[in-house]
């Protein structure tokens, strides 16, 4: 699994969609129109979507180590 994943701050995202565009394997979805949500199974990390949000809002975060 990546070592990485994407989070969206629902709080500053403005759904505009263009990191739904950006991502390769679809891993990030706007639910409801109102906040984007990734999929922190199915992302792989490469960081695309938050170089092309607008808004500043995703951060790539490092997964914490899988114990046992
Ligand atoms: S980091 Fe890559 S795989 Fe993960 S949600 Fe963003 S664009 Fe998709
Ligand atoms: S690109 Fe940024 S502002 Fe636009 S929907 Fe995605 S997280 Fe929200």
């Amino acid at each position: 699994m990546a070592k990485r994943y994407a989070e969206v701050d629902g709080s500053r995202c403005v759904a505009c969609g263009e990191c739904v565009y950006a991502c390769p394997r679809k891993a990030i979805a706007v639910r409801g129109g109102c906040y984007a949500e990734v999929s922190r199974e199915t992302c792989v990390g490469c960081g695309l979507c938050e170089k092309r949000c607008p808004a500043g809002c995703i951060t790539m975060l490092q997964r914490e180590a899988v114990h046992g």
